[in-house]
């Protein structure tokens, strides 16, 4: 690369900013005259993380940590100088509520699958046919054609039965997604499953043999969470990342209209305010349907992402500790689909995250808004936060109002990973490298929705843009 090259980066939420990170970095290190500018539509840089702090607290409205195992985001989190506010979350049990109880969820289970004999022979949250058809696992033969993409469904009904998976796997996973567990592609979600079923055949004896054996610990030394966050919330992680870029190079309020490929094989980008900017690679980071639009839809597989973004709210709630009666042993719990209830799950936020609150008081987080349910969302805040209210009395049996409450409606938010994603995401590429040659696609629609994996789809994204 002989001559200056400047890349424009369409978004600025986490993608986005770690794209524009990752460009100066590269051009640090390689000493090639690479320039960045980043186009934010909206007055705030994030996206979907948002964190308020006020008053001791610490409130996500949106994500509020994220799966220690993919480093990639730690990795960052360092190279932005916020190693020390690294926080993991608080070890406890997690439940779910099935017809209107809260049942600990079996020890052992991961991810829904059982591990562990015991627990799971003991639990009352599966009849004895439940837990016999689950045993099958132990002897069905494995897919022929296990390379196949399935839903996650269809792949543990099969292996487990309907039980296990409507009441412990459909609350655990689509909770992540908040998608519809029957339609959720196996291979672009979950694909260590897809792996266990190759190698082992039975998920019950592959997942045991893959747990990692438990290690003898000093008495004093604290078992570590799966999960991160940082200490001042996710927002402080945006901010570090924008402090370590230059100023000028990142504009706000700036809406992406129209892209062009010029005759020269570069491009022009059309703000809505008629501002033109020329680039010669982009980096779009927008939702998918400001993308489709951006692009035209002739760009995209017609079935890609054929079912709209699950819109979903956060409630996040300030209570007295000695008003909340109900004893908060353990983190929250998850929500079996066939329970009559607006919340899908709630976090003891207070509980799983001490450094989020005050002492002395408590915070909740619930969650409203599934795949098939969405009108909840578009309520207003107290509609919202009355049916949030009545559900907690009825599970917990909090009877008293919060003395501060945050409505945050994330909507359109989550993309639903559908059966043969992969195969579209490879085809989308395809079109744009022959079409649009230095077009990179990256973030939440395409290469997985946590906060990791948007961090991770920046970089290679960069790495793809740049080592040529
Ligand atoms: C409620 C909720 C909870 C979640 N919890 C977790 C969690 O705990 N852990 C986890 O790992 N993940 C979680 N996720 C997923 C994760 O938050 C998202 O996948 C991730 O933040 C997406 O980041 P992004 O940068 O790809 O997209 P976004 O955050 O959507 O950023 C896109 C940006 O593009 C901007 N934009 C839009 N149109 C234009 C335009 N025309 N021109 C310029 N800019 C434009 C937008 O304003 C936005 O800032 C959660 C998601 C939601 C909704």
């Amino acid at each position: 690369m002989s001559e200056r090259k400047h890349v424009i980066i369409l978004g600025g939420g986490i993608t986005g900013l770690s794209a524009a990170f990752y460009v100066q970095k590269y051009a640090k290190e390689t000493g090639k005259p690479v320039t960045f500018t980043l186009l934010e539509s909206s007055s705030r840089l994030g996206g979907k993380i948002e964190t308020i702090t006020e008053d001791g607290y610490v409130i996500e409205r949106g994500p509020d940590s994220y799966l220690a195992r993919k480093t990639v985001m730690t990795d960052l989190v360092k190279e932005v100088g916020l190693e020390k506010d690294l926080v993991s979350n608080e070890m406890g049990q997690a439940y779910i509520l099935h017809n209107m109880r809260l049942h600990p969820i079996p020890e052992g289970a991961v991810m829904g699958v059982p591990t562990k004999i015991m627990p799971f022979a003991f639990t009352p949250l599966f009849s004895i046919f439940g837990k016999a058809r689950a045993g099958l696992d132990l002897v069905l033969p494995k897919r022929s054609d296990s390379s196949r993409d399935v839903s996650v469904g269809h792949f543990f009904r099969r292996r487990l039965g309907d039980e296990v998976v409507d009441r412990l796997i459909e609350p655990l996973l689509s909770g992540i997604y908040a998608g519809k567990i029957d339609h959720l592609s196996l291979q672009s979600t979950f694909p260590q499953f897809v792996e266990t079923e190759k190698k082992h055949r039975s998920l019950i004896l592959g997942m045991k043999k893959s747990q990692p054996k438990p290690v003898k610990t000093q008495q004093t030394e604290k078992k570590k969470g799966a999960f991160l966050t940082l200490k001042n919330g996710l927002s402080s992680f945006i901010s570090a990342l924008r402090n370590s870029l230059p100023e000028e190079n990142i504009k706000m309020g700036a809406k992406a209209d129209s892209v062009k490929r010029l005759e020269d094989g570069t491009y022009s980008v059309e703000l809505e305010d008629g501002t033109v900017l020329a680039a010669d690679h982009l980096i779009v980071t927008t939702p998918y349907a400001v993308t489709k639009k951006l692009f035209g839809e002739k760009m995209f597989p017609s079935d890609f992402h054929k079912t709209k973004p699950t819109s979903v709210a956060t409630v996040a709630m300030e209570f007295n500790e000695d008003e909340v009666s109900f004893s908060l042993e353990g983190t929250g719990f998850v929500i079996a689909k066939s329970e009559k209830t607006s919340i899908t799950a709630c976090t003891w936020t207070s509980r799983k995250w001490p450094h989020t609150t005050p002492k002395g008081k408590v915070l909740l987080r619930c969650y409203v808004g599934r795949a098939d349910d969405q009108g909840i969302v578009h309520e207003s805040d107290e509609a919202i936060l009355s049916k949030v209210l009545n559900d907690l009395k009825k599970i917990m049996g909090v009877d008293t109002k919060p003395k501060k409450y945050y409505v945050s409606r994330m909507i359109d938010s989550m993309p639903q990973y559908e059966v043969g994603h992969e195969e579209y995401i490879e085809q989308l590429r395809g079109t744009f490298e022959k079409e649009l040659p230095g077009v990179l696609l990256a973030g939440a629609p395409y290469d997985g929705v946590g906060l990791p994996d948007c961090v991770n789809s920046a970089r290679k994204a960069v790495e793809r843009l740049l080592s040529k």
